[in-house]
């Protein structure tokens, strides 16, 4: 492997600073990086599997959902077959790069969270023009993807350390994590830096190799990733570079019996259909697939009638619509109190009312477009089932940027929605919220559980009794008390959701590389 200097940081690990883009240097960094990077629209860019950049005929185009004329990046799809060639390839890594010491392994993740930081605006850059990302967005998406590559390694090297064991007299005991072997990464297009990443890293960082098969609507981003990986010192053959239609090459990757686990982001449907995938033994199998399998929301933030009135409506307004409501973790449903209803609507109204929309890369925006014209779509079939389930109270259509033909929508504010009605069940992925009337706490807590998905919530209320008691009856993997329902940071909020919100991972949390290990106890009769 390349042997750049190893450096190893053992200090606590702290989150990434958000940048202040109301300073004059990081608006000037972020115009200049935007400027740079729009130069590089539109090249085209290789499969890496073996080490080997290889260039197909079938190409995949990622555009830029602020302007769908502008072509982010061209890139080699893989087949079917070179899908295949990808998890052989990985599996013969495998052999050389488990036996890579963990420090060294350590060390390029390390290195490439410093290589991160020196491209920051310009990973910021590719994430406004490939996934619709706002500056701020776009940043915090980069933040994260670098408290992943700090948090991880740090916790490979804590996991590396001595475990403990009960002490059994006349044996000298251990027990040692391993890792897993070939693991398939398909991330979503919606943390196109932080999630990729973040799953990229802690398979790797564990010992595993990867066939990386970004989303389609975001390969840029994870090639930019994979450069700086190789730059930090990861050697060629460990990680193979795969773009591809998910429908088309995502399942062979899934069923090859070489493959060891799959750590999988992205819907409920897809994500459940993996997991079935995955469960069944192919021929030359000898183990068990692990999957890790993260899927959607329908996140509800309940505003109760002790609550500051003021900071729900704020709180709402950035869960529902930052990042066009296209967050797993995003608020679709705010459960109101009766007593504060009307009040709730009328502040909400005038607060969504002030959103702009427009372009990613203008500062002056607050909302960017959807990801694709699908996307929008679906999203707009959805507000039109609202209208019916419910009182429109703003947006509802496709928004007017003048100069602009993105994918641009109103953020939809929907009120007196039914518990049980369509909008109120269905992950939507786009700014669309239901606001629903709850005659007490009980009623709404009841509202907040009634879908089948667990991620995120929130509570506000200035009684701590009724918080104690969410804490314990509302059922999301994370839960926020008197503030937004978005925004978890690595370490702090591990990351992840209940029911059929996923398999109950953290991500960024102690316990998640365990799932990219397996422990092995080795035992030793001696004589004193
Ligand atoms: P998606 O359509 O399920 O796609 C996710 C990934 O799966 C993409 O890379 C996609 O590739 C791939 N894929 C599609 N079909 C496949 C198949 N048959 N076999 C293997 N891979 C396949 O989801 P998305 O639209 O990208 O992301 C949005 C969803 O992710 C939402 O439901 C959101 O809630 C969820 N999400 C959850 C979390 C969480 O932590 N729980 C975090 C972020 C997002 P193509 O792009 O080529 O189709």
């Amino acid at each position: 492997m390349a042997t750049a200097e190893v450096t190893i940081h053992r200090g606590e690990f702290s989150n990434e600073p958000l940048t202040d883009f109301s300073r004059p240097e990081n608006r000037s960094a972020m115009q200049a990086a935007l400027k740079k990077v729009a130069g590089e629209l539109g090249r085209e860019y290789p499969l890496l599997i073996g080490g080997e950049k290889i260039t197909t005929e079938d190409k995949l185009r990622s555009i830029n959902p602020s302007r769908p004329d502008q072509v982010v990046g061209i890139f080699s799809k893989a087949s079917a077959e070179l899908a295949k060639r990808a998890v052989e390839e990985a599996d013969r890594a495998f052999v050389t790069w488990k036996k890579v010491p963990v420090e060294q392994r350590a060390a390029i993740l390390f290195r490439t969270a410093e290589l991160i930081r020196k491209y920051k605006f310009e990973m910021s850059s590719w994430l406004c023009y490939e996934t619709g990302k706002t500056w701020p967005e776009a940043d915090a998406d980069v933040a994260e993807l670098i408290d992943f590559c700090e948090f991880y390694p740090r916790e490979a090297l804590r996991l590396a350390g001595p475990q403990p064991v009960t002490p059994i007299k006349g044996e000298k005991n251990q027990l040692v994590y391993i890792p897993l072997g070939v693991g398939a990464v398909i991330p979503p297009w919606n943390f196109a830096a932080a999630i990729m990443g973040g799953m990229t890293s802690a398979a790797l960082v564990t010992s595993n190799t990867v066939v990386l098969k970004p989303s389609s609507d975001s390969p840029t981003i994870a090639w930019k990733f994979v450069e700086l990986l190789l730059e930090a010192g990861l050697p060629r053959n460990v990680l193979q570079f795969c773009p591809g239609s998910g429908s088309a090459m995502g399942d062979t990757v899934v069923l090859h019996p070489k493959t060891r686990f799959v750590a999988f982001t992205g819907s409920k449907e897809v994500g459940l259909r993996i997991g079935e995938l995955a469960a069944k033994p192919q021929p030359g199998q000898v183990w068990i697939k692990r999957t890790v399998l993260e899927m959607g929301g329908k996140d509800a933030i309940v505003v109760d009638e002790e609550a500051d009135v003021d900071a729900a409506v704020e709180g709402v307004a950035v869960s529902a619509f930052g990042y066009q409501g296209q967050k797993c973790s995003a608020c679709s449903r705010a459960i109101v109190a009766e007593k504060i209803y009307d009040q709730f609507l009328e502040k909400l109204t005038e607060r969504v009312k002030k959103i702009k929309v427009g372009p990613a890369d203008d500062p002056a925006n607050y909302m960017g477009p959807v990801i694709n014209k699908g996307s929008m779509e679906s999203i707009l079939h959805y507000i039109e089932i609202g209208k019916k389930e419910g009182r429109l109270l703003t947006g509802g259509k496709p928004a007017e940027v003048p100069g602009a033909k993105g994918y641009y929508l109103e953020p939809t504010v929907i009120a007196d929605v039914k518990p049980n009605s369509k909008i109120e069940q269905e992950e939507i992925f786009g700014p669309v919220l239901a606001v629903i009337k709850a005659k007490d706490f009980d009623q709404a807590l009841e509202i907040a559980n009634d879908t089948e998905f667990g991620l995120t919530g929130a509570v506000y209320s200035r009684n701590p009794k009724k918080l104690r008691r969410a804490a314990e009856e509302f059922h999301v993997g994370n839960l926020y008390f008197n503030r937004k329902c978005t925004g978890a940071l690595v370490g702090g909020h591990p990351f992840g959701g209940f029911n059929m919100s996923g398999t109950d991972s953290k991500a960024g949390g102690r316990d998640y590389l365990l799932l990219f290990t397996q422990a092995k106890s080795v035992s030793e009769k001696v004589t004193n």
